[in-house]
């Protein structure tokens, strides 16, 4: 199955890099992270140094060249992922959401009545 670049577009704004981020098991305070990769950094320490663009939905690691993107990147780049696999499990995140919604919302329930009282 081919995602189009509609759906990709799509699927970036419905994915929260903040929340993929935590999801992932990244440390995240206010819209900075830890790195995944801090045993390359030069300077290492316990300082956050993954910033989070919220407006852009991207982040990058002020250490680490490689790592930044979009929130595509982020899933590859966290689990060593293709960008196909991060894109299919983004998608489900997407619709686990939707229909986690629709059953908190329980949209229908109540047209599905018990009695019919209009006879
Ligand atoms: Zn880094």
């Amino acid at each position: 199955m081919e995602t189009k670049a509609m759906d990709l577009q799509k699927l970036e704004k419905a994915n929260s890099i903040i929340q993929v981020a935590i999801e992932l098991g990244i440390k995240v305070q206010g819209n900075m992270g830890k790195c995944f990769k801090t045993d390359r950094h030069v300077l290492d320490g316990e300082k956050p140094t993954l910033f989070f663009n919220l407006a852009k939905n991207t982040f990058h690691c002020r250490e680490c060249q490689d790592v930044g993107g979009t929130v595509f990147d982020l899933v590859c780049q966290y689990r060593g992922w293709e960008r196909q696999k991060a894109i299919e499990w983004l998608a489900h995140r997407v619709e686990f959401d939707e229909a986690t919604k629709k059953l908190y919302h329980g949209k229908g329930r109540k047209k599905l009545p018990l009695y019919d009282n209009s006879k």
